[in-house]
């Protein structure tokens, strides 16, 4: 077997008990690589090693974390045509959205090398004579990263700076289909001198390499991105060792379009947030929440604009729509569009398409006459599908917008300030947008869902100091 890519553990590189291999989704003949499974020893030595080495992080200076983070950032910018290359190829994003992925990763670096100064508590006055009162945030220790392959660079940016930003130590547990652009990443970090186990990699299958670093007990935080069955499971473990979790899960996000909406704006959102990344972003547009008295127009210009989106080999320079990433979520997406039909839905697109290379190819589809209480309607597909819904008025797309078990992300189209202000107020959703799709968001604010999407403190900005960091209130009688 070819050259094995290994975990990096207290600061070395580690073989592991077999590896995984990683093929490109657009071209099953062009092999990546092997990539080594971490042994439950070497996650218990990740964990131990990211214990001891947090006692000195956790009192190393702000200057010295931000200087760390900032040197991360310059190795992802020098690198960066490498790193998105890795990403279309193992995820099958389009080489411009793996760019643009990798750039994000970087401006993360970047933003929390800022934050590790910024750090700050309160001082604050007691009700009782002569005592001094301050509070301040402390790292909590140990934490593990569980990622999803859909953003293989920004997610594990996103939760990797602030951790070591507020003085955490980090053991990563990438997805299994995306170690290429973790393993890269983790290579930065060590090149950047990162001390000795604050951060750690242990690549491998979540049933067992997972859930070893949940149960570890050196682990104090969980910060999962994924499905909601996974995020439930590690909830529940998590709870018997009262460690702290903070999940991101699933969507079946909602984009409402109202009659008076300008059309162009609404078609340009929707095939953004519905299709591109392929639709496997967990705030893409599921759902078409669409008046009735604009249904057929919306429809007609959607229907069209989609037909001509290409879809092709990530690193063609042409495409627009890369591969769906693995043959099993090919085999759900065909699924769904067989049962959208079984429960009465007109299906444009959907079917899969044979190119140059061997590729999980999928043209985009859409669902129409679906209702709103459809399976396809309900459930998400992590596919390039999404559900036309009709409805009559505003109360109603309001009503459908709320009804699924999900609330990541939620759009309107509509040129009224009446309705897109009622909809940013009642709609039950952790993030918003007028005019925007539903896909697409900023690093330096925050990043979260309600009801089955999320759980736990918000991500990103200045939010993810609530997640990474305890509070500690200390009395100081100055008598
Ligand atoms: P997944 O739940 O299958 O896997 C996510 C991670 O969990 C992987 O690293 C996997 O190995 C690990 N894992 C699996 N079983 C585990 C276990 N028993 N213990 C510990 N770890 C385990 O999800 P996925 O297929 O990689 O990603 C797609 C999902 O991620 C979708 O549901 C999508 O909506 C969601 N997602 C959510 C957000 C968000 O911010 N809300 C962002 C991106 C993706």
């Amino acid at each position: 077997m070819s050259h094995i890519e290994r975990n990096l553990i207290a600061g070395a590189w580690w073989e592991g008990a077999g590896s995984l291999e990683n093929r490109n989704p657009s071209d099953l003949d062009d092999l990546i690589g092997h990539y080594a499974i971490a042994s439950p020893e070497e996650v218990a030595d990740a964990c131990a090693a990211a214990a001891e080495a947090q006692q000195q992080w956790r009192y190393s200076t702000p200057q010295i974390r931000a200087d760390l983070l900032e040197r991360i950032a310059q190795g992802i910018a020098k690198r960066e045509l490498e790193i998105a290359t890795m990403l279309a190829r193992e995820e099958g994003k389009v080489l411009s959205e793996a760019l643009a992925e990798t750039r994000r990763a970087m401006q993360i670096f970047r933003f929390y090398a800022g934050e590790a100064l910024r750090l700050s508590g309160e001082s604050i006055a007691s009700v009782r004579p002569d005592i001094d009162i301050e509070t301040r945030r402390e790292p909590i220790g140990v934490v593990g990263l569980i990622t999803p392959w859909n953003f293989p660079i920004a997610i594990p940016a996103w939760k990797v700076a602030p951790a070591l930003a507020y003085g955490n130590s980090v053991v990563l547990k990438p997805a299994e289909l995306t170690p290429g652009t973790a393993h890269l990443l983790a290579s930065i970090i060590h090149e950047a001198g990162c001390p000795a186990g604050v951060f750690n990699l242990v690549m491998g299958q979540g049933a067992s390499v997972g859930a070893a670093l949940v149960d570890n007990p050196h682990v104090r935080g969980l910060t999962f991105t994924g499905s909601v069955p996974t995020g439930r499971r590690i909830a529940q473990r998590a709870a018997v060792d009262m460690k702290r979790v903070q999940l991101e899960m699933g969507g079946k996000n909602p984009m409402v379009i109202l009659d008076d909406a300008d059309l162009d704006v609404a078609v340009e959102a929707t095939l953004n947030g519905s299709f591109y990344s392929t639709g496997q972003r967990c705030t893409a547009s599921s759902r078409l929440i669409v008046q009735a008295s604009i249904h057929d127009a919306f429809v007609e210009v959607l229907a069209k604009r989609m037909a001509s989106l290409k879809v092709g080999h990530a690193l063609a320079s042409d495409s627009q729509i890369g591969p769906v990433v693995s043959a099993e979520q090919l085999a759900i997406n065909l699924r769904y569009v067989e049962l959208a039909a079984a429960e009465g839905c007109e299906v444009v697109g959907g079917e899969r398409i044979e190119l140059g290379t061997r590729g999980y190819f999928q043209r985009p589809a859409l669902f129409l006459g679906a209702s709103a209480s459809m399976q396809v309607s309900q459930e998400e597909i992590f596919g390039p599908c999404a559900s036309v819904i009709r409805v009559e008025d505003f109360d109603e797309a309001m009503l459908v917008a709320n009804g699924t078990p999900f609330g990541l992300s939620a759009g309107i189209c509509t040129r009224s300030l009446k309705y897109s202000r009622e909809f940013r107020r009642q709609v039950q959703s952790g993030m918003v947008m007028v005019n925007l799709a539903t896909a697409g968001v900023d690093y330096h604010v925050p990043f979260g869902g309600t009801k089955g999407s999320s759980f736990g403190p918000r991500e990103q900005g200045r939010a993810a100091a609530e997640f990474y960091t305890l509070s500690k209130t200390s009395y100081q009688f100055a008598g």
